[in-house]
This record gives C-alpha cells, sequence and structure tokens, in this order.
C-alpha cells in the first residue's frame, strides 16, 4: 500500500514538542492531532508538504521540505484571488489530494 510520508520529506521528532498546538490547527489535512502531552503524527500518509506545521513550529520539531502544496488550492485562490491556502479535503483517497 502506498504512504506517502515514505515518500515525503515529513520528519517530526516528538521528543522536541512542547504541545503548543500550532501544527493540529494549521494543517490543512489533520495530519498532527493534539495529543495529551505532545502532538501525535496520525495521518502522515495525507501530507502534501504545504509546510505550514513546520513554519509554526516554535522549537523546530517539525522538518519537511515544501513542495508545491495543493494545486487545487492554489489554482482557486489565483482564480477567485480569496487567499485560501487549503483546498479543504481530507486527503482521502478520490480527494483532490488524495493518494
Ligand atoms: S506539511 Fe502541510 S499537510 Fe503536511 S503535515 Fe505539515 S501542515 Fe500538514
Ligand atoms: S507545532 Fe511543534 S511544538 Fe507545537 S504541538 Fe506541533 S510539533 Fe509540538
Amino acid at each position: 500500500m502506498f504512504n506517502s510520508y515514505q515518500e515525503t520529506t515529513l520528519h517530526y521528532d516528538q521528543s522536541r514538542c512542547i504541545n503548543c498546538g500550532f501544527c493540529s490547527s494549521v494543517c490543512p489535512h489533520g495530519v498532527f492531532l493534539s495529543g495529551s502531552e505532545a502532538a501525535v503524527l496520525a495521518k502522515p500518509e495525507s501530507c502534501m508538504e504545504c509546510g505550514a506545521c513546520a513554519l509554526n513550529c516554535p522549537v523546530k520539531a517539525i522538518h519537511v521540505q515544501s513542495g508545491v502544496g495543493c494545486a487545487h488550492a492554489m489554482i482557486r485562490a489565483a482564480l477567485t484571488g480569496s487567499g485560501v491556502e487549503s483546498c479543504g479535503c481530507g486527503g482521502d483517497e478520490g480527494d483532490c489530494c488524495g493518494k
């Protein structure tokens, strides 16, 4: 089965996490969830390498080499001028960012 976590550049060092919650708040695909003591990497296979989590992590616990992000959202934002940064899909099979 395809697992994008093995194909993408997302890496999470849970030992550095201070549980601020930023990554789960900004991730458009629910890759990170809040945990009791640290963020939980819940859906790594849904990462689209947008880079938002790493950009907002205050302790650099997350590293990702951001690529084009969600092409659907970028095209929609360009056409509508809405500034939308996420397509809003769940990243599941059949979604625009699905694998
Ligand atoms: S890079 Fe983007 S899609 Fe991937 S985990 Fe971070 S915020 Fe979520
Ligand atoms: S943004 Fe960084 S420090 Fe904050 S919960 Fe996520 S991994 Fe932990």
